[in-house]
């Protein structure tokens, strides 16, 4: 393993840190050193990154640089890379490009011969496969789902039969119609929705897709920031058919919602109409 001197001196280069994802207690040595040496930092909101730098009794020029302004702002970049200088990249919250700007930069100063690195650190995707309890020799990172639930569901289709964990971001708001989605489309696969990681307010709730799309449905959108990781597909499936027959997806509705909103809930996922899945519903709970 190579030693951290707190008193190297940095070469030129651009240098991508990563910064903490909630807990400012997550910042790293290096992180903090290298921020402090660089002649500048390009980050993505100068508000967010003077706070951190504040925070950690930096003061450095900051420049913007996100998807609206990369391609004025990257040759910008670049001289000041051919000029011999030290250059950061650093986003709001966690691991540039993960989900996030960069990797035209990273490419292009690489392609111009300059020194590049990176400065590990917290990554949102990375401390879910943590907690989620969920295999991880294989898992694929989705990003963001699309907003609208049709062009989800397809998304979710695209996905179905890679026999890895699947992780994906999620707005807290969104978070219920697209558990539902993904129950519609990948069936009773265990998941986990990982939310507020590293901050106060930190949760893991795992439960089958079928299970925690009734929770999120019955319980409302929660607040916060959302990670959402779903294990693989069972070997013993056949291939296409990862869905699950309505009666199954009832009784796991029932245990979460009301025999009226579990019937309206599995009327959702399924072409059945809901006066057929409520009297079912009322037979499943002895109320029939
Ligand atoms: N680059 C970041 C990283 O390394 O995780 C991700 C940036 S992406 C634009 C922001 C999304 O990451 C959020 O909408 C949320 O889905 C997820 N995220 C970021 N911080 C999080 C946290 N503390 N807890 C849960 N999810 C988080």
């Amino acid at each position: 393993m190579a030693e951290f001197g707190s008193q190297q001196i940095l070469k030129p280069g651009l240098y991508v840190v990563a910064t903490p994802i909630g807990n400012l207690g997550d910042i790293s040595a290096r992180a903090k050193h290298v921020l402090g040496q660089v002649d500048a930092i390009a980050c993505e909101d100068t508000r967010v990154t003077a706070k951190l730098l504040t925070a950690n009794l930096i003061k450095k020029p900051l420049l913007a640089y996100h998807e609206h302004n990369g391609a004025v702002q990257r040759p910008k970049l670049l001289a000041m890379l051919a000029e011999g200088k030290k250059v950061a990249l650093v986003s709001d919250a966690g691991t540039p490009l993960i989900s996030d700007p960069g990797f035209k930069l990273v490419a292009e100063a690489q392609d111009d011969g300059h020194y590049v690195t990176a400065i590990p650190g917290p990554c949102a995707a990375i401390m879910a496969l943590s907690l989620a309890g969920l295999p991880t020799d294989r898992f694929l990172f989705l990003g963001f789902p699309p907003n609208k639930s049709k062009a989800r569901q397809t998304w979710f289709h695209v996905e179905r039969q890679i026999p890895a964990s699947l992780v994906y971001y999620e707005s807290a708001k969104r978070l219920p119609e697209s558990l539902r989605d993904a129950a519609e489309v990948l069936g009773d696969r265990e998941a986990a929705v990982c939310r507020e990681l590293t901050k106060r307010f930190e949760e893991v709730v795992r439960g089958d897709l079928i299970a925690l799309a009734a929770h999120y449905a019955e319980a409302g959108a929660p607040k916060g920031e959302i990670v959402v990781v779903i294990g693989p597909p069972s070997k013993t499936a056949p291939a296409d058919s990862q869905q699950i027959d309505a009666e199954t997806m009832l009784t796991a509705a029932l245990k979460h919602m009301s025999v009226k909103s579990a019937a309206a809930f599995v009327a959702e996922l399924t072409d059945i109409p809901k006066k057929q899945l409520y009297s079912r519903a009322l037979e499943l709970t002895g109320k029939g």
